[in-house]
């Protein structure tokens, strides 16, 4: 199945043909279809097999067209666990949006690291955030950001959030997002802790396991 029939514009489809992607993996097959159609998405999938295009390709086009309030105000969350994925998703998300007619702004936060550049980075607003979840409460509670209109959310290693102690601020930034929105939940790993996490976050997910 080619790229082209997955129902992504154009711009987007340039992106991927930037990237010399050939082919759809399992996951983008599957995935950006149900997410374009505005699903909750439960996606068992480890890293390397292109979870991040599978979310962050729908993610965007779902954006278009939603980015006109000034000051910018969040979209699109995306929770990772680490610094290393922050900075590896932010930047993904940075070259599919290359080609869009309606640039987003893209914010990525980790801790660990001084909250004054990222404060000043965030003035002005931005539409998606990237972000581990102890530094995103910490920006926050300073009001350098709002998420309570963000309508997409996206907990991309959800078993790893978890490992990491995260459930708390997980659960806190639940209670800040608006009820109405859309979720997407990866994990490589399916414990019980995670299934209870998506069972309290998901809405009659498409489940795809690759
Ligand atoms: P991920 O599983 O999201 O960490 O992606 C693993 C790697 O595969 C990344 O370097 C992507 O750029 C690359 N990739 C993602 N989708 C495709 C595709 N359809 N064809 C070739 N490479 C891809």
């Amino acid at each position: 199945m080619p790229f082209s029939s997955l129902g992504l514009i154009p711009p987007l489809l340039q992106a991927v043909s930037d990237l010399s992607y050939a082919t759809p993996t399992a996951i983008q097959s599957a995935a950006i279809p149900a997410i374009l159609s505005g699903a909750d998405l439960l996606g068992l999938a480890q890293t390397g097999s292109g979870k991040t295009a599978a979310f962050a390709l729908p993610l965007l086009q779902r954006l278009q067209g939603k980015m006109g309030a000034r000051p910018r105000v969040v979209q699109a969350l995306v929770l990772v666990p680490t610094r290393e994925l922050a900075v590896q998703v932010g930047d993904a998300l940075k070259r599919y949006a290359q080609h869009l007619p309606q640039q987003p702004r893209i914010a990525t936060v980790f801790g660990g690291v001084s909250i004054n550049p990222q404060m000043m980075a965030l003035r002005g607003g931005t539409d998606i955030v990237v972000a581990t979840p102890g530094r995103l409460l910490d920006l926050i509670d300073h009001n350098a950001l709002s998420i309570g209109r963000a309508a997409m959310l996206v907990l991309d290693e959800a078993d790893r959030l978890l490992d990491l102690g995260f459930a708390d601020e997980i659960n806190r930034i639940l209670s800040l997002l608006p009820p109405q929105r859309q979720n997407l939940f990866f994990s490589a790993t399916f414990p019980a802790a995670v299934e209870t996490l998506a069972n309290g976050i998901l809405s009659q997910p498409v489940r795809l396991e690759v």
